[in-house]
């Protein structure tokens, strides 16, 4: 039976660490501040501000939500963007995926300053990831390497199959792995033959979004399963990989929910005091 790579406890262990940091800023007179711009009311997204705005409260973050009409217009929105990179108080700017469709996801996030970029989406950080310079991680690749470390989960040498490549969670996962030396194959929706790259994986990261994509006889025993799918079945949340069954294959694995979604806003917190720290450098 695999261990259960508990979110809860990682979490709370990155939480905490990221409450001293706090405390030690206030202690310079600097509160780190996080803004989030949430266009529309998409409920899942309502959500997901809620969980952002609770855990800043934990850990000392200054907050604010920038609630924006779904027919927000594109310059509007850049606006609001342009006001937050001067804000002082701002350390960090999130802007909520995904956007109503007539907005452009990508041009928006090529508004929020480098310095101010907390998930680490702006086209120089990604660059940044890319050239293995210091610089802002996206959450939710930075919260799998923070689990698969502390559980002790070893990544030099070994190999780390990414299933799904989106900019957000499978590209920057895989480079992340591939900076701790891991060997990464990164696979998508054209992969001919799934299967036959999952099984080769000491590390399998599954960043989908199809409930129950990843199976028993897809997994490697004695493997590290990370779950990043967040599906939502019959009114149930489930990830993307068929937990029952897996776990009894695997070495590790996440659960869905708590997983990497409790890691991804941990990060997020993490990430929102270096951005204050560096802006004392
Ligand atoms: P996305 O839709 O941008 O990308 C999905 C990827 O999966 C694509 O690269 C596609 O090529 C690949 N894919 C699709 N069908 C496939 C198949 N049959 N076989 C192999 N690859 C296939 O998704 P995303 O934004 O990376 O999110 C993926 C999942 O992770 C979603 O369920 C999302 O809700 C979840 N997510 C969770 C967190 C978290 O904090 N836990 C954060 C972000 C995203």
């Amino acid at each position: 039976m695999a261990v259960i790579l508990d979110g809860r406890v990682y979490a709370d262990m990155a939480l905490d660490a990221v409450a001293e940091k706090v405390a030690a800023l206030k202690k310079r007179g600097i509160t780190p501040g996080l803004a989030v711009i949430l266009v529309g009311d998409d409920p899942a997204s309502q959500t997901y501000v809620r969980s952002k705005g609770k855990a800043c409260d934990r850990v000392g973050i200054y907050s604010r939500t920038m609630i924006m009409a779904g027919d927000t217009t594109q310059a509007e929105l850049e606006k609001q963007i342009a006001q937050l990179n001067r804000d002082e108080k701002i350390h960090g700017i999130l802007l909520q995926l995904p956007l109503p469709p007539h907005l452009d996801e990508q041009h928006a996030l090529s508004c929020i300053s480098p310095e101010k970029d907390v998930d680490g989406f702006h086209a120089l950080n990604a660059g940044r990831l890319m050239l293995s310079l210091e610089g802002v991680q996206p959450c939710t690749p930075k919260g799998i390497l923070f689990m698969l470390k502390q559980a002790g989960v070893p990544i030099e040498g070994a190999h780390a199959v990414v299933v799904g490549r989106s900019n957000i969670v499978g590209k920057p996962a895989a480079m992340l792995l591939l900076r701790e030396n891991a060997t990464v194959t990164l696979c998508h929706s054209k992969t001919p033959d799934l299967k036959a790259q999952t099984l080769q994986a000491d590390i399998l990261v599954a960043a989908v979004g199809k409930p129950r994509l990843i199976t028993a006889d897809m997994v490697k025993p004695g493997a590290a399963v990370i779950d990043v799918g967040i599906n939502r079945v019959n009114g149930r949340l489930v990830g993307d990989v068929d937990f029952e069954n897996v776990s009894g294959v695997a070495g590790y694995i996440s659960p869905v929910p708590g997983g990497v979604g409790l890691m991804t806003v941990a990060m997020l917190m993490d990430n929102v005091v270096s951005l204050a720290e560096t802006s004392l450098a």
